[in-house]
């Protein structure tokens, strides 16, 4: 008898779907002139929904999801901003799964550093959003990166402390992006950065086992100092 194999279209990722954040080939970002601008960077054409609320450039990126090929792996910046900040499960956009014990994460090898450019955070950084329960499982089950190694928790609290994205330094005739960092809100660099992804800062937690999203008894971090 012949298996059926299961639909695909991403040539190397099967089953499971394709995640909220996940960008697509159609999603590409146009070529838009960076400029300095009020001691800082900013478009050319700049329009009011280029930053948010603090003030903060992002990223200009079409919202497309489904056309073209999932491109795995790449974050789409505003549907990844939105799942941070209305706590949206990153693989199927409904609320995340929430007990006594905080949010479901789940963190791969190591959980994102900041990194590159002396960005002071204190606490566990993620650029991950949160999953429900039935996200979290399957995508344990079919994503072999997480499978090798991964730690599911609940956070108690969680905070959004900065950004990830292209950071910029002065030039003529124009600024230029020279590194990829995460950076911090209190952090006059933030200025300079033109943001992929939103930060957030995860404390309280405690890891659970995947076969019963619970807390584990006995597994609670030390609070934040
Ligand atoms: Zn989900």
């Amino acid at each position: 008898m012949k298996r059926q194999k299961p639909p695909s279209n991403t040539g190397h990722r099967q089953a499971g779907p394709v995640p909220y954040i996940t960008r697509w080939s159609a999603e590409q970002t146009p070529g838009i002139r960076v400029v300095a601008k009020n001691g800082g960077i900013g478009y050319a054409d700049e329009r009011p929904y280029d930053r948010d609320t603090n003030d903060i450039l992002w990223t200009r990126v079409p919202s497309l999801p489904g056309k073209g090929r999932p491109e795995f792996g790449k974050v789409h910046a505003l549907r990844q901003r939105r799942a941070m900040e209305a706590l949206l499960c990153q693989v199927c956009a409904r609320p995340a799964d929430r007990t006594g014990d905080g949010a479901l994460w789940m963190l791969g090898e190591s959980p994102d550093q900041p990194g590159g450019s002396g960005a002071e955070f204190d606490g566990l950084i993620t650029a991950q959003p949160p999953l429900c329960a039935p996200c979290a499982v399957k995508s344990a089950q079919v994503c072999p990166h997480l499978r090798r190694r991964c730690t599911v928790l609940r956070a108690h609290s969680f905070d959004l402390v900065g950004v990830r994205g292209a950071l910029y330094r002065p030039a003529l005739p124009a600024p230029i992006p020279w590194n990829a960092a995460g950076v911090g809100f209190g952090d006059p660099r933030i200025r300079w950065i033109r943001a992929g992804q939103s930060l957030m800062r995860l404390s309280g937690t405690v890891v659970v086992d995947l076969a019963a999203p619970q807390a584990s008894p006995g597994t609670r971090s030390a609070p934040p100092a």
